[in-house]
């Protein structure tokens, strides 16, 4: 059992493997070193004197599964239950996803109606691809990327459309080069197990478990879609630190890891810009290309797969419009990449949390977001694309899908350099050779974060607990 854990990056894994180091019962000296001077990474909200909240980050968390339920227990840890924001089943937000294909808005069918019948952009019933999906045979490879496998299972028009549009909103990536296996691995292994995704997915493997709370128990019962905080999802990084801070654990802000060197006594020290810090053990909470950066010249096998895991740039471009409304009422839309690849999609934060709009105004919200995997091809080098020309390009899309002729009373525009890590094909391969090193080496270290088994803060969250439990031997 370490006596001293540090844990390195203060985004949402890093703070969760705090957490639950911290309320351990033999808890260990845990200390935080965080490279910037925030904790929190990629959770990021703005919020405006006049009480507008703009997302510059995740601004949905789903609530379903034993991953949703552990987030949401968590959060009634921390004294957030006032705070949440739900949307329910049957609000506008869980029920209307739109795609914007050959020059028009089409809303996802949904019920047993819309799959009976054609509905545009698709031309054949939906109907047919969950048919075929029934007697297509099993593959036997041990992976395929995201697109050869829906073609497969459900026919090209739902790989090139709803697939293709679907991992651009959720990966900023390409499903032409994602890994099915890692991305959706319901998916795959409902082909596995039942030979059928469909059959896969409505038969299931069982309930898994997860900390059941009253907030969970309220999710199941309103059947919310997703659910955020008053104060924007920076607040639930900010309880996270004060929860640490009482319980002791040391959070240090402007202390990037430049070094990781292995200490005489088998533990690590970790050489900082004005210092060394010395540890037992070591948590990484950093993307997987960061971590290969500081690791010791010896590990290098290591640092060449963590090399092998790519992540992409995002332009996020919040907007503020007054006044104006939206041509029809939804969570927001996706674009595919045949239709313009530079324009992931929209998503209308003002009709699923209309409570950060600026107080006592209709005021619209929308957030666009550009890049993801066709980023350079776009827009050149994230480091040096003029904010000037992701406005303009966001405003001109916002124009032509949703004929919004005015200028926006506000805009704020980020690049997120690296921000979502891509699990290309093969992406197993790596993370269980990755495992294989770190156990035969008997290094002190345990990888989580984005970099490897899921990007939702769900996942982010769920890695650090399941890390934790290992390091101090704790059922998982
Ligand atoms: P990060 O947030 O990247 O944190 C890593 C931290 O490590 C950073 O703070 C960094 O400064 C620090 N660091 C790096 N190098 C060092 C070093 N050498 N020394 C010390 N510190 C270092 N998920 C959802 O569930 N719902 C959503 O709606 C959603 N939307 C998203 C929208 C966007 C634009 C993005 C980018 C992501 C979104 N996600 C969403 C995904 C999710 O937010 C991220 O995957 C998650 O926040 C990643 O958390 P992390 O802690 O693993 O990594």
């Amino acid at each position: 059992m370490p006596r001293t854990v540090a844990v390195v990056g203060g985004g949402i894994s890093g703070l969760a493997a705090c957490y639950h180091l911290a309320r351990s019962p033999q808890a260990p000296k845990v200390v935080l070193l965080e490279a910037s001077a925030r904790v929190g990474g990629w959770l990021q909200s703005t919020r405006t004197e006049d009480g507008a909240v703009f997302e510059h980050g995740p601004r949905g968390i789903r609530p379903v599964g034993a991953v949703g339920r552990d987030t949401l227990h968590m959060v009634s840890e921390l004294g957030l239950e006032g705070d949440i924001l739900p949307v329910p089943g049957d609000h506008p937000a869980s029920r209307n996803r739109f795609l914007y294909a050959r020059g028009a808005l089409h809303k996802l069918p949904s019920g047993l109606g819309g799959l009976l019948r054609p509905v545009p952009p698709f031309s054949r019933a939906l109907f047919w691809s969950g048919l075929r999906d029934l007697v297509a045979p099993a593959s036997t490879q041990p992976d395929e990327t995201v697109h050869a496998f829906v073609c497969r299972r459900f026919g090209e028009e739902v790989a090139d459309i709803a697939v293709d549009s679907l991992c651009r909103g959720v990966f900023a990536g390409d499903c032409r080069a994602l890994s099915v296996r890692s991305c959706f691995p319901a998916l795959f292994e409902a082909e596995r197990h039942r030979r059928s995704v469909l059959l896969g997915l409505v038969l299931g493997r069982g309930k898994k478990p997860g900390a059941e709370s009253p907030l969970s128990r309220r999710a199941r019962a309103e059947r919310w879609s997703q659910w955020s905080l008053r104060g924007g999802m920076e607040s639930l990084a900010a309880a996270l630190a004060a929860f640490l801070r009482q319980r002791g654990v040391e959070l240090h802000c402007h202390a990037p890891l430049r070094r990781l060197r292995r200490d005489p006594g088998g533990g690590w020290q970790l050489a900082l810009a004005d210092g060394t810090v010395t540890a037992d053990h070591v948590v990484s909470a950093i993307p997987a290309g960061a971590l290969a950066e500081v690791l010791p010249a010896e590990a290098e096998l290591l640092a060449r797969e963590l090399r092998h895991i790519p992540a992409v740039a995002v332009a996020v471009v919040n907007l503020q419009y007054e006044g104006a409304k939206l041509p029809v009422t939804g969570f927001g839309h996706l674009v595919p990449s045949s239709e313009d690849s530079s324009l992931l999609g929209i998503v209308y934060d003002s009709v699923a949390f209309p409570e950060h709009n600026r107080s006592g105004a209709a005021s619209l919200r929308l957030t666009v977001m550009l890049g993801g995997a066709w980023f350079t091809q776009s827009f050149g080098d994230p480091a040096a694309v003029a904010p000037s020309l992701l406005l303009r390009r966001a405003q001109d899309a916002v124009r032509a899908h949703l004929g919004l002729e005015a200028a926006p009373s506000h805009s704020i525009v980020k690049v997120h350099k690296a921000c979502i890590p891509q699990y290309t094909l093969g992406h197993w391969r790596r993370t269980e050779s990755i495992g294989r090193y770190l156990t035969e080496q008997g290094l002190p270290l345990s990888l989580v974060g984005a970099s490897y088994a899921g990007v939702s803060v769900n996942d982010c969250i769920a890695s650090a607990k399941a890390a934790v439990n290992r390091l101090l031997g704790q059922p998982c």
